[in-house]
């Protein structure tokens, strides 16, 4: 057999690994150093007490046999489908139909998995700097990918290409830098798409952290968005959800796909047809979990949490804009997109400006990690990335161990 030779493509170290193998490194050297981790991408506090209820009481269902659950729908069941359309859409004026609606087991799965639905010659566009799953998931396919850069200097918001493309990744608030787009520069991707027939994907499992009334929340509060965009959803950071596993997607049935005779095919039947095949559903604890999100005491809940990380967010940024660096995102994202300073301590000047190198240094002269900003592409480089998902007292304890060094 042959194997497929684009996965010999793909960078063979994936960034967290690398990222775990040096602090392991150091603190086998130094088995004393009291080490504080902001790079992680996990969350740090519990699942609130509405959730843990619905996963004893569903769990309590499993037990006997008048309300055992065993294959539930592939697409979800009714009873979460209907509270995610009517709290984070109609709720929120946007109109959509409950089988737009897939229930999933996390945004990872799916905004890896969407691809499979597209054609092998199609373009595909992602930012740069990225969460690695889209290119890598489109390298397997051995799609050609085109970068658009992300920067200070754009103010973060990409470009729309110069040459022509088919799909179009998009993350807002975005991981790993942190910020957002305005209604209008989201328009005009919208806009872009519809004139060329491109599709966006649009991830938004950070949009719970948007505290900014300008920012919106889903795409399809942009007129047309229904026509060329996929949303995707996570639970993970928003009611800390990373090992539960709940999310899902939103296909509008008007978003269409030209087939190789020219004609058009809706994305929507494919998309169901492909989960049917190869997809279970997501547990129903998850999804009783899930629903619980969406109860007048589990929205209360969840918002405190995020609240709590917000603050965190907040105050690592003052603090290190304080000392003069340059801090990017965190105000409507657990994200801080930091410039590596030009002058600091102990990077010899060949180093200097390098992620690595600043990676390096705050592991060794603070006992912090971050994450190398180049690990999400080469605009990457020249920065990294702390997260705000850390436990209060250790954010603080880290952002004191920075301040002592510069
Ligand atoms: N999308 C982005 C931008 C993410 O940062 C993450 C997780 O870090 C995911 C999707 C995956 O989330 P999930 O845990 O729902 O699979």
């Amino acid at each position: 057999m042959r194997i497929n030779d684009n996965f010999l493509n793909l960078s063979s170290n994936y960034l967290f690994a690398d990222v775990a193998k040096k602090v392991s490194a150091y603190k086998t050297e130094h088995p004393e150093a009291d080490i504080i981790s902001l790079g992680i991408g996990d969350v740090t506090q519990p699942l609130c007490p509405a959730v843990i209820e619905a996963l004893h009481k569903a769990t309590d269902e499993m037990a006997t046999a008048n309300s055992f659950r065993g294959y539930g729908p592939e697409q979800g069941y009714s009873f979460l489908r209907e509270a995610i359309r009517k709290n984070d859409f109609l709720d929120c004026g946007i109109p959509i139909d409950l089988d737009d609606i897939f229930v999933n087991d996390g945004a990872k799965s799916d905004t890896g998995n969407f691809q499979e639905l597209l054609g092998k010659n199609n373009t595909i566009a992602v930012t740069d700097p990225v969460y690695p799953v889209y290119t890598d998931a489109n390298m397997m396919a051995g799609r050609h990918i085109v970068c658009l850069p992300c920067t200070p200097e754009n103010n973060f918001v990409p470009e729309l290409p110069r040459q022509h493309v088919d799909v179009i990744y998009l993350c807002y608030p975005n991981n790993p830098t942190g910020t957002t787009l305005t209604y209008k520069e989201l328009w005009q991707w919208v806009n872009y798409a519809l004139r060329n027939e491109a599709l966006i994907l649009y991830d938004a499992a950070y949009e719970a952290f948007i505290q900014s009334d300008n920012i919106p929340h889903s795409i399809y509060e942009i007129p047309g968005a229904r026509e060329c965009a996929i949303e995707f959803h996570s639970y993970s950071k928003t009611a800390g959800f990373t090992g539960i596993r709940c999310g899902y997607t939103v296909i509008p049935k008007e978003v269409v796909g030209r087939s190789a005779d020219g004609s058009r095919a809706k994305l929507n039947p494919l998309w169901n047809r492909r989960q049917c095949t190869k997809f279970n559903g997501t547990s129903y604890l998850s999804q009783r979990a899930a629903e619980a999100i969406y109860t007048p005491e589990g929205m209360v809940q969840t918002s405190a949490t995020i609240h709590y990380y917000m603050e965190n967010a907040r105050m690592m940024k003052q603090t290190l804009q304080t000392i003069g660096l340059q801090v990017y995102g965190g105000d409507d994202a657990p994200y801080l997109w930091v410039r590596v300073p030009s002058l600091t301590p102990t990077l010899s000047s060949k180093a200097e400006g390098s992620s690595w190198a600043f990676f390096d240094e705050l592991l060794h002269q603070a006992h912090v990690v971050c994450t190398p900003g180049v690990g999400f592409g080469p605009s990457g480089e020249g920065f990294v990335r702390l997260t705000a998902f850390g436990q209060r007292e250790r954010t603080i304890e880290a952002l004191e161990r920075i301040k002592q060094i510069y």
